[in-house]
């Protein structure tokens, strides 16, 4: 009773109070819940900042793995949140805002791959998503992967099966440069990603000679040429770490340089401008606010729920994935 008069104290805080010690308050407030907070390398830099983990879509799903915590809330988008909820079904998943989604997610909706799968059952396909899809179409599939993983998971898929990649062609075109596995590409792009041109990351190139470039394969081929590195966000945090450089031009979407500043604050790191700005945001990421994710915490709400069976079909390929990349 005390505790729910407590939160509902809360609730009446004013936003210039907030300002202040909103993010003291949410520290106290996680105590109370017994929850955990999870932040995507994507995330404005207060959520970054007060999270328990911050890392790629690997790295938090392991990290949703092995909790012991009663609440999640997952700072991140929504594909994301629900895949905590798939390997977690007994805790309370909770999203900041459950109207971040995701462009590549959305390029892939499960009808469109069932009716696809229905339409080429002659070809047997092995079905390998990107974690970034729905889990509609992680219930259609054989195994999950990320950016992190995505070479490995390929090469270990079976070698008498033709294999189809959902949603994301760019990152399913690297994969393939990488493992020389033939696979058929579904035609979904990150919208962010794809912002980044030749040109652009040309004319940064210019401007820093000498600085190393690292970017994200789901960036386009043309790219990812000029890179010196291709890897996941997780990755980029032990190449910029590495490497000899002092100045690095980092070509994904732009929360990332939070982490990487505070992780290596002797470097300088320059973000990889789009052919239209030097942003490059999510506008699905930074809809998560520290004011959101307080009142999801606060609320329990909104939060992840899944029909069990198609949970169920959908934790097997993630279970496969986290077996694989062991
Ligand atoms: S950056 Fe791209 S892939 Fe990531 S959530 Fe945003 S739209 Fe989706």
């Amino acid at each position: 009773m005390a505790e729910s008069v407590r939160l509902a104290d809360r609730s009446g805080i004013g936003p210039s109070f907030r300002g202040v010690d909103l993010a003291a308050d949410l520290a106290d407030l996680k105590r109370e819940r017994n929850a955990i907070i999870l932040a995507h390398n994507y995330q404005v830099p207060e959520l970054q900042d007060i999270a328990d983990f911050v890392g790629d879509s690997l790295g938090l799903s392991y990290q949703a793995a092995k909790t012991n915590a009663d609440v999640i809330l997952f700072c991140g988008v929504h594909f994301m949140a629900e895949t905590a909820k798939i390997i977690n079904p007994t805790k309370r998943v909770v999203l900041p805002d459950l109207d971040a989604g995701c462009s590549l997610s959305e390029s892939c909706p499960p009808e469109a791959l069932a009716t696809f799968l229905k339409k080429n059952t002659d070809k047997n396909y092995y079905v390998i998503a990107y974690i970034n899809c729905s889990a509609g179409v992680k219930a259609q599939s054989d195994v999950i992967c990320t950016s992190g993983n995505a070479e490995k998971i390929v090469k270990a898929a079976p070698s008498d099966r033709n294999i189809l990649f959902v949603p994301d062609q760019n990152l399913g075109a690297w994969v393939v440069e990488r493992t020389g596995r033939k696979m058929d590409l579904w035609r979904g792009t990150c919208y962010v990603h794809v912002e980044f041109t030749a040109r652009s990351i040309r004319k940064i190139r210019e401007q820093y000679a000498g600085a190393p470039l690292v970017a994200h394969p789901e960036c386009t081929a043309a790219v990812r040429m000029l890179a010196d590195e291709v890897c996941s966000t997780e990755k980029m945090v032990s190449f910029c770490k590495n490497s000899a450089a002092e100045t690095i031009i980092v070509v994904t979407e732009a929360g990332m340089l939070h982490r990487l500043k505070k992780e290596i604050p002797a470097k300088n790191f320059i973000p990889g401008p789009t052919e239209h700005c030097a942003c490059a945001e999510c506008r699905f990421m930074k809809m998560n606010t520290l004011e959101k994710a307080f009142n999801a915490l606060r609320d329990l709400e909104p939060e992840i729920i899944l029909p069990e069976p198609l949970r169920k079909r959908a934790e097997a390929p993630i279970l496969r994935m986290l077996e694989l990349s062991k």
